[in-house]
């Protein structure tokens, strides 16, 4: 009898075991089912910090995508600060920033050539949003210089965002009027046949790879500025002094 029971007891025991060593092996498979998905989601975590909108952040982007000898620059193209501003003729915040930042820019930075500032197409408010965009590269096109003409132009003749006001022939009487010394006969060829469309669809592809999600938008040496800070004049001072300090 009491073989029989210690016989039990064996048997007992090895079932017991076997139940224990298939607990660890499913606690050992838990374990290493969550270090594996832990590991997928911190690999996730790692490219997503290396593109999209937060490539754009405190580390930058790579000025190279501005394509900076392709677009109009105000001040000295060789500072050693440069600003972009991503724009579209259309916007009403645009206008806003031409008519109470870009003033205090000129003045305090861009006529004493300390910075380059540069434009950057991003239209999109509407069909005529790309033709605005297109008579501003063909003017730039003419001359370089002749850009900024237009640019302080068209935001002060702007119309509503919601009428389809810019016009081959709106935007020809515009640069007869306030954008001397240029062929203004081929400035309207060049707009009604959308002659530089590409260009104008370049410079958006450029909005794309840096990010910019709204308009204007601003870059000071490829880091973007936060929206909230566009029109925060001594903010953008104080980045602008911070740079020139940091490239003496
Ligand atoms: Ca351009």
């Amino acid at each position: 009898m009491s073989k029989k029971k210690s016989h039990k007891n064996s048997k007992e025991r090895v079932l017991q075991k076997q139940a224990e060593e298939r607990s660890r092996r499913m606690k050992n498979l838990i374990v290493g089912t969550l270090i594996g998905l832990l590991f997928i989601v911190g690999i996730v975590a790692l490219v997503q910090s290396f593109s999209g909108d937060r490539n754009a952040g405190e580390q930058g982007v790579d000025e190279e995508i501005f394509d900076y000898d392709q677009q109009p620059v105000a001040g000295d193209p060789d500072a050693p600060v440069k600003i972009v501003e991503f724009g579209d003729f259309k916007c009403p915040s645009c206008k806003k920033f031409e008519e109470e930042i870009y003033p205090q820019l000129k003045k305090d930075f861009i006529d004493n050539e300390k910075i380059g500032f540069y434009f950057v197409n991003n239209q999109f408010l509407g069909p005529d949003s790309i033709t605005a965009g297109i008579a501003g590269e063909a003017v730039y096109e003419q001359d370089p210089d002749a850009f900024w003409k237009f640019y302080d132009s068209i935001y002060k003749n702007q119309g509503l965002e919601s009428e389809a006001w810019a016009t081959p022939d709106f935007l020809a009487d515009l640069a007869k009027k306030d954008v001397p010394g240029i062929d203004h006969k081929k400035l309207k060829k060049d707009i009604e046949n959308e002659t530089y469309s590409e260009e104008v669809q370049a410079d958006k592809g450029i909005a794309e790879k840096a990010g910019v999600t709204s308009v204007p938008t601003l870059f000071i040496n490829g880091k973007k500025v936060p929206g909230e800070k566009t029109f925060d004049y001594d903010y953008l001072k104080q980045r602008i002094e911070e740079e020139l300090n940091r490239k003496k």
